[in-house]
């Protein structure tokens, strides 16, 4: 059947449930008639009724046309066939009146209907008319082969007439509908597609919503649950010397609440004999790297070798340097390798790594190589995961016959919604609290014809001993455009500081490695004061001594990367200031933006707005995973209802995770029949 493959190839369509799940994206109300004269081009779907007064058939060939007017007690429409004439004519009987249903339209400002619904105005059309009449989305293909909107509406109705409620057997069970007083699934169906009224279709759109969520919770937690009790991972049972003097001797602060708890939660998977496969998140200069060192220490004390991974060579440069200077005192060997590693000083290090020699190995994603052997690696920390690519973290699993536990950290903090679905199926801990001392950041933002201030207060800055970024947009590294304005900012930062001098570091996307690492290395030494950079700093890099962040072009830049500029600054070194410079014409959505930078510093409430602004669609690393592909659901708008749905599932879990329960069997037998409850391939 030609109509079934075009069906399938356009829209997906395989079996009736899919054509049951083709959902109408809205209804037109046809419980209305319009009066012609009040018809306005703000309409779009219209009913009238009225008597035909004309008909006639104009043009040849392809011009060819049927041409009626229809006159209600107000005024006239026209009505145009271009197809299906003859049929149409037929029907045409002049002094009749018509109920007439299409989308109106114009022209030259008189109310016009191509191809109307054209039915007879008796009490039976009437009766049948006052409905809710469904909309659906089609292909311009399928309404070649005469499968519009309305064909598609015709097929439901048809499928409707043939199938009972046991052909839509229930999947949510019982108790939980009657809590949230959710329709059954047949019904939600038939009225999604064909309600009688707007409340029906709103219970139907919120049951069905509320099985999209909950099914896909039921997914994830699933795969968790599956996970946590099967997969094998090694024990790290002790706390051993190195933990310990390390806790007691190096670390030169005391650990925050929120750090602590999250090492017991660390600590509780790495002894459980499962592998750990787990979130860390924690806003900018939370104090995640020290989290990660304790737990690389544990690794190391119980025989196993660690990994930090970082992002980009900039940051596990930094890394390096951190934990080496802290490490000093302590017998561990900790390495760095990097994309920049010549042969001769990689040979070493991949030797150590495979003898179980280097204890703790820093790097970049050069470190996943197939080259990189270790002896017994227990543990990989990612740092910044937004970075990292899903198949680069799947390639760690295979770096030891058993999998290592695998921690992954995040400065982005993540949506509580999107960590249940996208992030659902690992376990997740946050650090919620900065180290004490930390003033918040204050945040401005100034157009760019008051640059001169601006200036003068970073030199006053300056004049205290302080240093400032000043960073650059550079939405690809290739971009001529922003590599110009680059240049030219840091020729106009270079005159503005000529006289009394300070001098000024320079970092880009186009800069060989050593000329970046070079440029960076003295401003972290203080030997320059300014840091002109385009994005390459973003992540991670840490001067504590910085108390200026400046943005130029501050609208082109994303929420989540705005706050994590503005994390550079406000890292101990005193009250720290971000300004945000932009020309005065603005998007509605810039301003949204800019404004929330200026109302919080906190990364998690600038996370919800992100989400909010752009919609989980457009999220980094998010697009791919069916744990966000919702038809009705939107995980935004309907985090209240995620969360319910959430709890039911857990719930259930709880109390029986093999679904054996008679009140599941519903729930058990939908899975069934999908093939089993893992439908996605693993997130992490
Ligand atoms: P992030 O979570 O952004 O990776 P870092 O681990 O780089 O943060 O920590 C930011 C800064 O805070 C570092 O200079 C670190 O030494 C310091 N720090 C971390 N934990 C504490 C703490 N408990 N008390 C004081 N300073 C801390
Ligand atoms: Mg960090």
């Amino acid at each position: 059947m030609v109509r079934g493959d075009l069906l399938r190839k356009e829209l997906g369509i395989f079996t009736f449930q899919d054509l049951l799940e083709h959902y109408p994206f809205r209804h037109v109300d046809r419980t209305r008639v319009e009066r012609i004269a009040s018809l306005h081009p703000g309409l779009d779907f219209v009913q009238v009724s009225g008597i035909l007064i004309a008909h006639e058939i104009l043009g040849e060939k392809r011009q060819k046309r049927l041409v009626a007017r229809l006159r209600d007690d107000s005024g006239v429409i026209e009505l145009v066939w271009f197809q299906g004439i003859s049929w149409v004519e037929k029907q045409m009987v002049v002094g009749k009146r018509f109920l007439v249903f299409g989308r109106l339209g114009f022209f030259q400002q008189k109310p016009q209907m191509a191809h109307p619904e054209l039915t007879p105005y008796d009490l039976e059309t009437i009766a049948h008319a006052k409905i809710l009449e469904p909309v659906y989305s089609t292909t311009e293909k399928l309404r070649a082969k005469g499968l519009n909107g309305q064909a598609i509406g015709k097929l439901t109705r048809e499928l409707f007439k043939r199938i009972t409620p046991q052909d839509i057997a229930e999947n949510i069970p019982d108790s939980i509908r009657s809590t949230y007083k959710l329709i059954g699934r047949f019904q939600a169906f038939q009225q999604m597609h064909l309600p009688r009224s707007t409340q029906e279709f709103d219970q139907a759109r919120r049951r069905l919503k509320f099985e999209e969520l909950f099914l896909a919770q039921f997914i994830v937690q699933s795969i968790r649950l599956q996970r946590n009790r099967a997969s094998r991972g090694f024990v790290f049972e002790r706390v051993g010397d190195l933990f310990t003097q390390f806790y007691e001797t190096a670390i030169p602060f005391t650990l925050t609440e929120a750090q602590k708890r999250v090492l017991r939660e660390i600590r509780k998977d790495l002894g459980s004999g499962c592998q750990m496969n787990r979130l860390l998140q924690g806003d900018v200069g939370s104090g995640k790297t020290m989290v990660a060192l304790l737990s690389l220490l544990l690794a190391v004390d119980n025989g196993y070798q660690g990994v930090l991974m970082a992002p980009t060579e900039i940051l596990a440069q930094q890394h390096m340097q951190t934990i080496s200077g802290l490490l000093s005192l302590l017998d561990v060997r900790v390495e760095c390798l990097t994309g920049s590693n010549s042969a001769k000083q990689r040979k070493p290090i991949l030797q150590g790594c495979e003898a179980g020699d280097v204890h703790i190995l820093i790097g970049t994603h050069a470190i996943i190589e197939d080259q990189v052997k270790f002896k017994n690696l227990g543990l990989a920390v990612v740092d910044e995961q937004h970075k990292f690519g899903v198949a680069q973290r799947a390639k760690l699993w295979k770096k030891n016959t058993i999998p290592p536990h695998v921690l992954v950290m995040t400065a982005t903090p993540i949506p509580r919604t999107l960590a249940m679905t996208a992030y659902g199926d690992l376990d997740s801990s946050i650090i919620d609290e900065l180290p004490p001392g930390r003033e918040p950041i204050q945040t401005s933002h100034r157009f760019d014809q008051t640059r001169p201030e601006v200036m003068r207060f970073i030199r006053s800055q300056l004049d205290q001993g302080r240093q400032a970024y000043i960073i650059y947009p550079l939405i690809e590294e290739s971009s001529k455009l922003d590599y110009e304005n680059l240049m030219k900012g840091y020729e106009e930062v270079k005159s503005y500081f000529q006289e009394p001098k300070y001098y000024i570091s320079m970092v880009h996307g186009r800069q060989s490695p050593e000329i970046k690492e070079t440029n960076m290395k003295r401003f972290v030494t203080g030997d320059t004061q300014i840091m002109v950079s385009t994005t390459v700093i973003e992540v991670g890099v840490n001067v504590p001594n910085a108390t200026v962040m400046v943005l130029e072009s501050a609208e082109k830049f994303g929420l989540s990367q705005l706050h994590q500029l503005r994390g550079r600054v406000g890292r101990g070194g005193g009250k720290s200031y971000c300004i945000m410079m932009t020309g005065s014409k603005l998007s509605q959505e810039a301003r949204a933006r800019l404004k929330i930078m200026t109302e919080t510093n906190d990364g998690f409430k600038i996370a919800e707005k992100d989400l909010e602004l752009r919609g989980p669609g457009e999220l980094e690393g998010t697009r791919q995973s069916g744990a966000l592909q919702f038809k009705l659901a939107n995980i935004v708008e309907d985090r209240a209802m995620l969360e319910v749905a959430r709890n039911a599932v857990v719930d259930i879990l709880t109390a029986d995770p093999e679904l054996q329960k008679p009140e599941n069997q519903g729930l058990f037998l939908y899975f069934q029949r999908k093939g089993g409850r893992t439908g996605w391939s693993r997130i992490a």
